[in-house]
């Protein structure tokens, strides 16, 4: 049995992600920063709820402390939680306020999940950890315009790229993944449904041993950094 967590699990893309794992037999723990959404899609989804709010030391220990009590270790850690598609913003008039919100929860959210997580996900033997990136975090093809998504992003994909490789020891892999233009709240209406966005996050969640680490992929290809 493979237990997995996704952090922003109430809507959009985690949503559909907590569901595809759900559908592959997996045990899915949804969490949300609303305890009351979190309970409302999990019972919808016939999977675990749990409250958690990446931006909260408080709350990542105490949610280390219910996984460890009802499962004694994490397989898949899905760290999708984002905020702030600042399309309003440029980056020579940006409201470093704002640059600073996006960096606690795009960056340092996931970043203290795997911290906190870590012995749980040691405990598994072969855990994956995939960061929900953007392809606007991309260096190669980045240009002007929403500063703070797309330097929180880029920051995420960093951060993939060392924790990939200090633990690579452990045999966990962890890569950065772009679900691709998604209709969601974040998206805005256009893009494709979340179902096309959830695979690619799904795929890496479920590599195999000798899967790749330390990559950035949509759709399973890779994404230039
Ligand atoms: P969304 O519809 O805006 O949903 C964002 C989710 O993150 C919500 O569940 C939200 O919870 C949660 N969240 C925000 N702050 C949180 C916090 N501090 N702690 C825990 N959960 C928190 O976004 P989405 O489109 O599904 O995006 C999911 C991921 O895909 C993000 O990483 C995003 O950057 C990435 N992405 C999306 C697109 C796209 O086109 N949609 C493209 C590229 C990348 P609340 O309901 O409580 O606000």
């Amino acid at each position: 049995m493979t237990i997995c967590l996704v952090t922003g699990g109430n809507r959009g893309i985690g949503r559909e992600v907590c569901r595809q794992l759900a559908a592959l037999g997996h045990t899915v723990v949804l969490t949300a920063r609303d305890a009351g959404g979190a309970r409302a899609a999990a019972v919808e989804l016939g999977v675990e709820p749990l409250a958690l709010d990446v931006t909260d030391p408080a709350s990542v220990t105490a949610a280390v402390d219910a996984v460890s009590r009802r499962h004694g270790r994490l397989d898949v850690l899905v760290n999708n939680a984002a905020i702030l598609y600042d399309t309003w913003q440029r980056g020579v008039s940006a409201d470093l306020g704002v640059v600073r919100d996006a960096m606690e929860t795009n960056v340092y959210g996931p970043w203290r999940m795997v911290r906190e997580f870590l012995p749980l996900l040691r405990s598994g033997g072969s855990a994956r950890v995939v960061n929900v990136s953007s392809e606007g975090g991309s260096l190669a093809s980045m240009g002007g315009g929403t500063p703070a998504y797309s330097v929180s992003k880029a920051a995420l994909n960093a951060l993939t790229r060392i924790l990939a490789d200090e633990l690579r020891g452990d045999a966990i892999l962890v890569n950065a993944v772009c679900p691709g233009w998604v209709a969601t709240d974040m998206g805005g209406a256009g893009g494709r449904p979340v179902a096309d966005g959830a695979v690619g996050i799904v795929w890496a969640a479920t590599l195999p041993g000798d899967g790749p680490t330390g990559g950035f992929f949509r759709d399973g290809e890779p994404v230039a950094w």
